[in-house]
């Protein structure tokens, strides 16, 4: 069963024929740690991740590395209004990322390079100066070194826009002088005031890499030379996934990627998201409105990779609804299977022949719903058997390896609930009664519900909430 993948690098439809299967090199770019990420973030994480999953599924053994970006224009204003070092102030947003992947069920890569690792820093160090050995980079009048994208021929065809058009159309600043041409990219940054204390000592003086020579740098020390798959969002393409190539080809000589990935943006009720439009999220901003990670998990892998996305309120209740089919579905299954565990071969999953479709995660969906409809039908109608309900749970066990969106019970409360449950709880031990129904009420406003049992309170997620 050949797995067939969109090539943003052709723009076609290709076959997927790894260097040396069963094993994978994938390299995704990671996150800048300088906030928390947003769900659009998160949606081309899911996507890699479903990936991953998938090829896992088809017994290609992935091995892959994403880079956290914990230096740059950003991370260094952040710890500059903070008044903290620059490490100091991305520890927290390093660990909230990771906690969101947990909580999202996304697996961790093999490795998660720094930016700022010394071992990373001379990495993209001895690139530069083989470019410079090259004539691919050189050394301005601003002390900066920069990649000249004239000598290298092929700059441009990842995003399929000619080198003649960028030239002619290029807005020339006033304080790009120093560069040959406008398109040319920092590979190295001079220090400068607004740097701070944040700087590496180079043959060139001390400053500190560019964003596109660090995954360039990361994925090569890795992964190798040459990778099989590359993926990011659409917004990387252009200038940072065509940087890359021509560092990491400047450099080798060898095609540094065979299969370029891109997912497409978020937009949250049709707009792009924007912390001036109000419409801005981070998972975390979700979860306080009382949706599980499993749930936007399931929301935000529901569409297709190459489709832009509408997050929307009302697709967060769709996704906890078709989580909560899914559910009563498998508490049927299993209900109906008893103790009947000979299940007989597992015969072609239609479900994971969508997803060869370069990850046709709708056709995938729509299969299994489908299955899940004719096997409660059969239910209803007393026509299908133990045996028949242990076979689709163990169907359902492949799926679930990929889908990951079981409910496990570990995502049951958000904390913001828990701890209005607990006021509420401290509330009626002081007789407060109006108080508790205030809380009970807030509780509700954010999907859940908590009613008052003889155990004490117990809480539920609303339905249709
Ligand atoms: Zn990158």
């Amino acid at each position: 069963m050949a797995i067939r993948l969109f090539n943003t690098y052709s723009r076609a439809v290709e076959e997927f024929q790894p260097l040396d299967p069963p094993r994978v090199k994938m390299y995704t770019c990671g996150p800048t740690v300088y906030s928390h990420a947003h769900i659009g973030n998160f949606r081309a994480y899911l996507f890699e991740d479903l990936l991953q999953r998938h090829l896992e599924s088809r017994g290609f053994e992935v091995e892959r590395v994403m880079n956290i970006t914990d230096v740059d224009d950003k991370t260094i204003r952040g710890s500059r209004e903070t008044g903290e070092a620059l490490s100091e102030f991305t520890a927290p947003f390093k660990r909230a990322f990771f906690d969101d992947l947990d909580t999202l069920r996304i697996k961790r890569a093999d490795a998660f390079p720094e930016a700022t690792d010394p071992r990373q820093i001379s990495a993209m160090i001895e690139m530069i100066k083989t470019l410079i050995e090259r004539g691919l980079a050189y050394q301005a009048e601003d002390k900066s070194v920069y990649f000249r994208i004239k000598s290298f021929p092929d700059y441009g065809k990842l995003a399929h826009f000619n080198l003649d058009e960028l030239q002619s159309t290029g807005r020339v600043k006033s304080d790009e002088y120093e560069k040959e041409n406008v398109g040319d990219f920092a590979v190295w940054k001079a220090w400068d005031a607004e740097d701070g204390e944040v700087a590496w000592d180079s043959p060139w003086g001390r400053g500190r890499p560019g964003w596109h020579i660090e995954c360039s740098a990361m994925a090569t020390q890795l992964l190798g030379e040459q990778l099989d798959i590359h993926c990011g969002g659409v917004d990387n393409i252009f200038p940072h996934h065509e940087a890359e190539i021509a560092q990491t080809e400047g450099c080798t000589g060898k095609k540094f990627v065979r299969y370029w990935l891109h997912c497409a943006h978020l937009l949250v009720d049709g707009q792009k998201m924007s912390k001036s439009a109000g419409n801005f999220y981070t998972l975390r901003d979700v979860l306080a409105r009382g949706y599980s990670g499993r749930e936007v998990r399931y929301a935000l892998l529901r569409v297709h990779y190459r489709v832009p996305l509408n997050f929307t309120w009302e697709g967060m209740d769709e996704a906890r609804q078709a989580l909560g089919r899914i559910d009563d579905w498998l508490a049927r299954l299993r209900e109906h299977a008893g103790q009947t565990d000979d299940a007989g071969a597992a015969s072609e999953n239609q479900f994971s022949a969508a997803l060869d479709d370069d990850l046709n995660i709708s056709g995938a969906l729509g299969v299994l719903f489908e299955t899940i409809r004719e096997t409660n039908r059969a239910i209803d109608q007393q026509t299908l058997s133990s045996t028949d309900a242990a076979r689709w749970l163990r169907w359902w066990e492949q799926i679930e390896r990929v889908l990951a969106v079981t409910d496990t019970g570990d995502s049951a409360i958000p904390a913001q609930i828990a701890a209005l449950v607990e006021q509420r709880a401290q509330a009626r031990l002081a007789k407060d009664f109006a108080k508790s129904d205030e809380l009970r009420d807030q509780i509700a406003s954010l999907g859940w519900e908590v009613r008052d049992t003889k155990d004490g309170q117990k809480v539920t997620r609303r339905a249709g909430a």
